[in-house]
């Protein structure tokens, strides 16, 4: 599958919700969902019925697009929280929040999701003092993560970590913006992840 370009409002106002892929836009009263502007097209979600299928198929595409994620990437995160004890739903997603662009992103390293792959993939941060340039890393508790000397002049950065919109909103991480680095201090609960996803109905397409 070809990975989407386009505007990436137009996203959340297919899905009819806010999937944070933006920025500080997403924060603001610009955001088209703030404004009630809801999905593209005479097609919309909002204005469509899904067969049981077509639900746990938008589901997915939700979660899934809300992390920049390919179908193959996606499908893979899902056969590895199968694989884990305890409830597969609660496993991919907790798996998804661990993903190290994930958490650069939730520090405030960078102001969107996007934007945190493209930082991690270019070398600019370390995962416990060594150099870490895959986004799907999975930060374990403990881990400390921190900006590379050489880019902590990066004015993309710095500009991400000057905006304190989501700073303190994460329990689960001790962010040091001074001393660039930031600690994952455990794996949160399933009910402390902020999500309209209900990850049953993705269980449910996957098991078909
Ligand atoms: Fe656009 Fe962000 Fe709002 Fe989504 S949440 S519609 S990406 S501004």
């Amino acid at each position: 599958m070809a990975k989407y370009t386009g505007a990436r409002c137009r996203i959340c106002r297919r899905e009819g919700v806010k999937l944070y892929l933006k920025g500080g836009r997403c924060y603001a009263d610009k955001c088209a969902i703030e404004r009630g502007s809801y999905a593209p097209g005479q097609h919309s979600v909002t204005r469509r019925k899904f067969s049981e299928y077509g639900e746990q198929l938008r589901e997915k595409q939700k979660l899934r697009r809300s992390f920049g994620l390919m179908e193959r990437q996606f499908k893979k995160t899902y056969r590895a929280a199968e694989k884990m004890h305890g409830i597969t739903g609660e496993n991919l997603l907790l798996l998804l929040e661990r993903r190290l662009d994930n958490i650069v992103y939730k520090m405030g390293f960078a102001s969107s999701k996007g934007l945190a792959r493209q930082l991690v993939n270019h070398g600019h941060f370390l995962v416990n003092g060594k150099n870490v340039n895959i986004p799907s890393y999975i930060i374990n508790s403990g881990d400390e993560i921190t900006i590379a000397e050489k880019s902590k002049k990066l004015e993309t950065i710095n500009k991400s970590l000057e905006s304190s919109v989501r700073k303190g909103a994460f329990g689960w991480l001790d962010v040091d913006k001074n001393a660039y680095k930031g600690v994952f201090k455990n794996i949160p609960e399933r009910d402390d992840i902020a999500t309209q996803i209900d990850e049953k109905l993705i269980v449910e397409l996957y098991s078909k």
